[in-house]
């Protein structure tokens, strides 16, 4: 968060003691170096002098590693003044803050904030965030929230498969959430029509089939995924909405069955499921969801109910011999939870796709 401060004292500390003329690469030597002349100069905290040794360094091998590529000649100097606060320099107020100088002397600094640091700050006040290390500069005070999450144990979990034509999320608590994903289909099928087209070019014109093979894989390849972020953003809202973790597919076994089968629809199932799966995971590390995996094997061949085997019973249908009766995809969540030892509601196992609860359009 950015806020502007009132006060422009205390912003001396990052001095210009040179030390890149020695040749300094470690933390521990650059500050038995300067520490003798910093603390005649200055006399504040020690803790001043650690982090000023912490930010010259960075700036330091930051350069080095640049020089070395011929990417950067001139020496670093630090142009723009500014200070980075760990917890234990300053203390937060809301308001205002205070920053330790030296042992029982200390700074107050009003802040100035907008509605949106405003929230923020409603939040700390109710505990449900922390402040991080802070930097300060001539003009603003920068502090960072920290949330922590628990990423051990969610209340629900869901699982996701992906097929062909949509992704299902079935939760154990229950919730179904599909999404239809046949327009992502229809990007790769389009491109790759277009794809076998410029190829009959390239005999004559190799150069322009080339030049025209990026350009369209290029596109299919942003359009593609463009659609995966949109589907794993709801699939990953969606698990946050209901505090759910999320269990996949283990991808080590799905290679093995995918890749054997070549016929284009089995080939991008596989890729997007791969891309999906690790947009999902990301995102859910983001947001502190935790994300499990499970190997695949006969999760749409045994009855989730009673462990029987299972038949086709009309379009996308299973059945098994006791008489459930489910969507396959469903049916595979179902199994992908049971597997990974999660608690199934029985309302979830009565949950039919016609239930389902959103379709998004991208
Ligand atoms: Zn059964």
């Amino acid at each position: 968060m950015k806020v502007k401060r009132n006060s422009r004292r205390a912003s001396k500390t990052t001095g210009d003691i040179e030390v890149s003329k020695k040749n300094t690469t470690s933390y521990a030597r650059l500050r038995k170096e300067i520490y003798e002349e910093w603390k005649k100069r200055w006399n504040y905290t020690t803790h001043f002098c650690r982090s000023a040794c912490k930010i010259a360094l960075a700036i330091l091998n930051g350069w080095r590693k640049r020089a070395r590529k011929g990417e950067s000649k001139e020496k670093p100097v630090a142009k723009k003044l500014f200070m980075q606060l760990d917890p234990e320099l300053y203390k937060f107020y809301g308001d205002k803050i205070r920053i330790s100088v030296k042992p029982r002397q200390f700074i107050f600094i009003d802040l100035k904030f907008g509605e949106y640091q405003k929230r923020f700050i409603e939040t700390w006040k109710e505990g449900k965030l922390k402040v991080g290390e802070s930097t300060i500069n001539e003009k603003k005070i920068v502090i960072p929230f920290k949330k922590e999450v628990d990423m051990s144990n969610p209340k629900d979990w869901i699982a996701i498969d992906v097929n062909e034509s949509n992704v299902t999320a079935v939760s154990s608590n229950p919730h179904i959430l599909r999404i239809d994903t046949k327009e992502l289909r229809t990007i790769h099928t389009a491109y790759f029509n277009v794809v076998r087209e410029i190829q009959k070019l390239s005999k004559e014109h190799p150069r322009i089939a080339e030049r025209l093979m990026g350009k369209y894989s290029g596109r299919r390849r942003r359009k593609a995924m463009d659609a995966c972020h949109k589907i794993a953003n709801e699939v990953v809202k969606f698990a946050k909405e209901h505090n759910m973790g999320i269990v996949m597919e283990d991808l080590k076994f799905i290679r093995k069955c995918i890749n054997r089968s070549r016929t284009l629809n089995r080939r991008l199932h596989s890729w997007n499921f791969r891309k999906l799966q690790f947009y999902v995971e990301y995102k859910a590390k983001m947001n502190g969801i935790p994300v499990v995996y499970v190997n695949p094997k006969k999760t749409s061949s045994l009855c989730p109910v009673c462990g029987g085997r299972l038949a086709a019973n009309g379009h996308r249908l299973l059945k098994c011999e006791w008489g459930y009766v489910n969507d396959r995809d469903i049916i595979t969540c179902l199994n992908l939870l049971r597997m990974r030892g999660v608690s199934v509601a029985p309302e979830s196992l009565l949950m039919t796709a016609r239930e389902e609860r959103i379709m998004i359009k991208y």
